[in-house]
Parts: structure tokens; C-alpha cells; sequence
């Protein structure tokens, strides 16, 4: 990659930034289809500083990852719907105006959809009630599952998560605290789960049974490292259908490069990039 005085910026903000592959993943892009451009990552304060900052800089395509995804819907003139209907944006083209684009929900949908599954009228269960957790559940809608159950260690606190994705959704979604005897109810009737927690991506014990992973179960585990996490080896021996994190990213990033750079993004050489797997 040469840099030099024409070179366009995109970037990721962050918090912890450093081990976002985001970068990796488009530079590739980048370079695949011969464009003078080159993504980086920053670790603002906050969102709403870092958006204006950018505008100020001329530069006008951000990714958003965890924690300001919410901070910068608030920060947006516009937003595409699935944004709105979950208050979340992860994708940021600055102009004008500046409109806010959540490509987590369609990439969730589309790595659902390559696992082959029928998703009609089945029952969800996403774990965590952040901002990758109303993703979730917007793809699970969007997936056609007749009602999702959030599990949560605190649901007093997630309370108006659930109230808003249920009213946008026009979806059933019921609150449960994990651990309790109802949630595990609950994963026994789902056909498909989404872990929206850090949950494993340090040795973290899974605050579900393993007993309750089975083969006729969808698991997606939206954390990802390294060679897989427990979570997903926990779910490839009990003969599940495992959707990693990483495709999650790499389809997410292929609907944000278009986004940000108006061309179509090149498949291969971004899943090569992301498959190297080294934080750039
Ligand atoms: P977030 O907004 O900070 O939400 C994190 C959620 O996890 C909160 O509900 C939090 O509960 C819960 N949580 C954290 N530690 C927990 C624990 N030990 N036990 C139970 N619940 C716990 O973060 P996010 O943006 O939703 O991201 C969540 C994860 O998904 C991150 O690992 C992120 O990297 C990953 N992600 C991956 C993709 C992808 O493309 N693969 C896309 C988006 C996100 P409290 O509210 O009680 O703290």
C-alpha cells in the first residue's frame, strides 16, 4: 500500500480499537480492486466527537464497533431502517449530512441463510442485550423466527432494550435471566441461538449448560478469536450447524465496503485477509 498526499481514509472507532480486523479486512479490499485508499482505526472518547472530527478531516466513511454503536445512531441526520427500528448504526457515510447504516443485521441475516436453514416460525434465543444483541434479534425477525427470547444477567437493565425491539419488530421477545431454570427452558425450545456477548473470547465459563447444545440447533457465536471459540467447539461436537463470528464480520464488511466505497467489494481477498487473522 503506498500512501501519498491522494490517498482516501476510511476508519473504525472503537473502544478497545486494537483488535478489530476491520482494518485487515478492507485495506485488502483496497488493494484488490487498485483503489488509493486505506483504513485505519481510532479509539475516541466518544462517538459524536469522533463523527465530526472525521467530517472536519474530509473523511467520509466510518465503521462503528463496540461501544458506540448507540452513541452514533444519536449522531446521525438519517439512518437506513433496520438502524432505526434497533437504535444502533455500525456504518457511517459522512457528507452533507451524515447517515447512519447498520450492516450487522443483513450480515447476521446472510450468514444465517448459508447455513441452509428454514427460519420460519422458529423460536430464537439471543444472549446479551447490547448493541450486537438488537442486531440479532432484528435478524432473526428478518430471518422470519416467530418470537426471540433475550437472555440476560440483568433484565431489569434490559427491560427497554426488549420493550423497543419488540414494538419496532412487531416480534414477540420475552426477557430471561440466565442461569434461571426458565431460560434454559428456553434454549430447549429453540431452533436457533446467537451468542451477543464477549462471553469466550477470554476462558469465560458459558453461563448455559452445555447439555443443552444439540444437534438440531443453529448456534451463532457473534464473539470470535483465533481458532474458534468454546462456544462453537462445544457446538461442532453436539453435531450442531455453527455459524463463527468471523463470517458474521466478513459479511457485514463486504455490505459496508459498498457502502463507503460505492464498489463492489471483493469476496476472496477480504475473507483471505480476515482468514490471516492478524489485527492490522
Ligand atoms: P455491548 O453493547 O457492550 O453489549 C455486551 C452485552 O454482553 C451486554 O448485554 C452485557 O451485559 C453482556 N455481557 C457482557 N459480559 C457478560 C457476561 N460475562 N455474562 C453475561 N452477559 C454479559 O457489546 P456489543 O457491541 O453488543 O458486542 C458484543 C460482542 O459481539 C462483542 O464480543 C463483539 O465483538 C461481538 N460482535 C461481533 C460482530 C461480528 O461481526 N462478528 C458484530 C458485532 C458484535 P450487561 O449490559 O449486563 O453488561
Amino acid at each position: 500500500m503506498k500512501i501519498s498526499g491522494k490517498t482516501k481514509i476510511f476508519a473504525v472507532i472503537g473502544k478497545p480499537v486494537d483488535h478489530s480486523l476491520s482494518p485487515a479486512i478492507h485495506n485488502a479490499g483496497y488493494s484488490a480492486v487498485r483503489m488509493d485508499a486505506a483504513f485505519v482505526a481510532f479509539e475516541p472518547e466518544n462517538a459524536r466527537a469522533a463523527i465530526e472530527g472525521a467530517r472536519g478531516l474530509g473523511i467520509t466513511g466510518l465503521a462503528v464497533t463496540i461501544p458506540f454503536k448507540v452513541e452514533a445512531f444519536d449522531a446521525c441526520d438519517w439512518t437506513d431502517d433496520f438502524a432505526a427500528k434497533i437504535g444502533a448504526v455500525n456504518t457511517v457515510l459522512i457528507g452533507e449530512t451524515i447517515r447512519g447504516y447498520n450492516t450487522d443485521v443483513p450480515g447476521i441475516v446472510e450468514a444465517l441463510e448459508a447455513t441452509g436453514t428454514n427460519m420460519d416460525g422458529l423460536s430464537g434465543v439471543v444472549i446479551g442485550a447490547g448493541g450486537a444483541a438488537r442486531a440479532a434479534v432484528a435478524a432473526l425477525a428478518q430471518s422470519g423466527c416467530a418470537r426471540v427470547d433475550l437472555l440476560v444477567r440483568d433484565p431489569e437493565k434490559a427491560k427497554p432494550v426488549a420493550k423497543m425491539l419488540a414494538t419496532n419488530l412487531s416480534l414477540p421477545v420475552a426477557l430471561e435471566q440466565l442461569g434461571e431454570s426458565a431460560s434454559d427452558d428456553r434454549v430447549k425450545k429453540a431452533g436457533v441461538l446467537i451468542n451477543a456477548t464477549p462471553i469466550g473470547l477470554r476462558d469465560d465459563e458459558f453461563p448455559i449448560d452445555p447439555a443443552l447444545i444439540r444437534r438440531a440447533l443453529v448456534l451463532v457465536d457473534l464473539a470470535y478469536r483465533p481458532g474458534g471459540t468454546p462456544l462453537i467447539w462445544k457446538a461442532k461436537t453436539a453435531g450442531a450447524l455453527t455459524v463463527p463470528g468471523e463470517s458474521v464480520l466478513l459479511e457485514q464488511a463486504l455490505i459496508q465496503f459498498k457502502l463507503h466505497t460505492g464498489k463492489t467489494a471483493p469476496r476472496e481477498d477480504m475473507n483471505a485477509a480476515l482468514l490471516g487473522g492478524k489485527p492490522a
